[in-house]
Formats: structure tokens, sequence, C-alpha cells
């Protein structure tokens, strides 16, 4: 199993305890290598993000990591606000 280490953000167990992160498992698309010790549909999360992965286990990884960072990014907040406009 690799370490903590968030999908999203890449805080690791350097930035918060190890009980602080989640680790999510989505829809299987290949059987698990043998020589692989840590699943191939298993990411792991911070507590900032492992909301984002709610409802979206049914998706593989890949395609659920499409709609969580699209997620992540709709809810950041806007870095060029218009009234920051000269
Ligand atoms: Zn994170």
């Amino acid at each position: 199993m690799r370490p903590p280490y968030c999908a999203i953000c890449n805080a690791s167990h350097r930035d918060h305890d190890y009980e602080s992160f989640t680790l999510v498992y989505f829809r299987a698309i290949a059987a698990p290598l043998e020589h692989e010790g840590h699943p191939e549909n298993a990411l792991w999360f911070c507590k900032d993000h492992v909301r984002y992965t709610e409802g979206k286990t049914e998706m593989s990884a890949i395609v659920a990591m499409v709609h969580i960072r699209a997620a992540v990014r709709r809810n950041a907040p806007n870095p060029w606000p218009l009234t920051s406009m000269p």
C-alpha cells in the first residue's frame, strides 16, 4: 500500500495525520496485478477532499478524478474576481 498522498492536493502524511486520509475505492477496471501492492482503483484523499468522492465510487478512478477535479475547481474561490479588475 502506498503511503497517504492526496490525489487532489498532493498533501502527504507530512502535512496531515495519517488518520485524516481516506483510501477511496473506485470501480475496478483491471484485475489487480500480483506484484503491485497498491490496488489500481484506490486513491488516497485528505480530509478536505474526500467529500468530493461521494457518489463517484461507481466510476473508474480515471473518470472519477476528472469529475472530482472539476468539482474542486468549481468550489475554489475565484482567483480573478471581477471586482479586482482595475
Ligand atoms: Zn487534498
